[in-house]
């Protein structure tokens, strides 16, 4: 029905397939997407003068409206202004890009750390930068669009395995000749599912052959590990991953994005990242509101706890009314609901009761399963969870 995100993109002229695009105007028409807040405050947006619960927000510890963080923003935009100009490479890097860097990568357990102006850019960049023609490149099949823009750009081929399927992996790598170069492409938490990477059995299935890995953990950091270092952190395994790239627009929340590794592959990733060399660098209050959120989440572990009580809470809820939720085992929980009529029904019955969620259709979700993206974050507070179970329950009736 909607066909928005559709990767066919229609044939014609191109003014004319703009005009006459019938995604498009179905967008315009029931108005689901690029719905703007005037307002917000906590755990709740105001739409056209109407307050929601924020149920779709990736700020998961809440800490977009921390006292320090906001501080912290406002005195980089006093000290550095508001723009940085340019590249980083040329006119653009301020002291206080080393200085996120420098905790970024302390924090995550890595040497190096390079940040861009996006986590699309940097999770790009990572794939696009480390993998060549010639290379094969072992990718879940459900990994972010960042990272298949990536692999497209490389020059190499890639193959697909089963989503989070290490025997499949395995079976498609000894298919590769010995000595055929290749990448291990993964997702720490994946942003649709909230499925944990089953990272230990994905790096045995590869042991040996000299396998290079990048993992986006966009959605693990912040949130999984002891004080939120990641995914890689949780597992133990930070040594055994090559690449841990991700966004600062989650947890630590700002914008920007960033790619950690060895100082030999971030250097490498400097000298040959046309995203990194050619895009201006992240503004300098970005960095100083990142790097602000980092300090609390070594400081005040409260906000990581409060975030998985919401996010049991939250489960339990769905777990009563028998919705399906993909089998997530993190804050990101999709309500699956399948038949893409029935999904924009729920989806608007959850708008009109005032919980803001987020409508995923196929191709951004494989075909048959429409989904409605939910999160829960450490801001929301035990009634606003108990009340979007209520209108979730009136939404979707029970499921079982
Ligand atoms: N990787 C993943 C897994 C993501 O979910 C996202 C954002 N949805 C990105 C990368 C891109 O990050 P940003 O929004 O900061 O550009």
């Amino acid at each position: 029905m909607f066909g928005l995100f559709s990767s066919d993109k229609p044939k014609g002229a191109i003014r004319q397939r703009i005009e006459k695009d019938e995604s498009t105007r179905m967008r315009l028409r029931y108005g689901i997407w690029y719905r703007s807040a005037e307002r917000q405050q906590g755990a709740r947006v105001w739409v056209d003068g109407k307050p929601m619960i924020m149920l779709a927000s990736n700020d998961y510890l809440g800490l977009g409206e921390h006292p320090k963080v906001i501080q912290a923003a406002k005195d980089a935009l006093d000290k550095w202004g508001s723009s940085t100009t340019g590249a980083r490479l040329a006119n653009g890097s301020r002291r206080c890009h080393e200085a996120l860097e420098e905790k970024l990568a302390a924090f995550l357990g890595k040497e190096a750390c390079h940040i861009s102006s996006a986590g699309y850019l940097s999770c790009m960049s990572a794939p696009a930068t480390f993998a060549a023609r010639g290379d094969v490149i072992l990718v879940d099949r459900n990994v972010h669009s960042s990272l298949w823009a990536g692999i497209a750009l490389s020059g190499a081929r890639h193959e697909r395995f089963g989503h989070n399927d290490a025997d499949d992996l395995a079976a498609v790598l000894a298919a590769e000749p010995e000595n055929t170069p290749a990448l291990l492409v993964v997702e720490g938490v994946y942003s649709m599912e909230g499925h944990i990477c089953r990272l230990p059995e994905l790096l045995a299935a590869v042991r040996g052959r000299g396998v290079f890995s990048i993992m986006d953990d966009a959605h693990g950091l912040g949130v999984m590990g002891e004080h939120g270092e990641g995914t890689a952190a949780h597992f133990g395994v930070t040594g055994d991953v090559d690449i841990i790239c991700g966004s600062l627009s989650k947890s630590l929340s700002s914008t920007g994005g960033f790619v950690a590794g060895s100082r030999a592959s971030i250097e490498y990733l400097r000298t040959y990242s046309k995203q990194t060399i050619f895009s201006a660098a992240l503004s300098p209050a970005q960095a100083a509101a990142a790097g602000a959120a980092l300090d609390i989440l070594r400081d005040e572990p409260e906000h990581l706890a409060r975030l998985w009580e919401n996010t049991r809470l939250y489960k339990s809820i769905l777990d009563e009314l028998g919705v399906d939720y993909w089998g997530s085992e993190t804050p990101a929980a999709p309500l699956v609901i399948g038949e893409r009529e029935r999904a924009y029904n729920v989806w608007k019955k959850l708008w009109d009761e005032g919980v803001f969620t987020v409508l995923a259709i196929a191709p951004a979700v494989p075909p048959g399963r429409d989904l409605i993206r939910t999160a829960v974050s450490a801001r929301l507070t035990r009634a606003d969870i108990e009340q979007a179970g209520e209108a979730i329950a009136r939404a979707v009736g029970k499921m079982r």
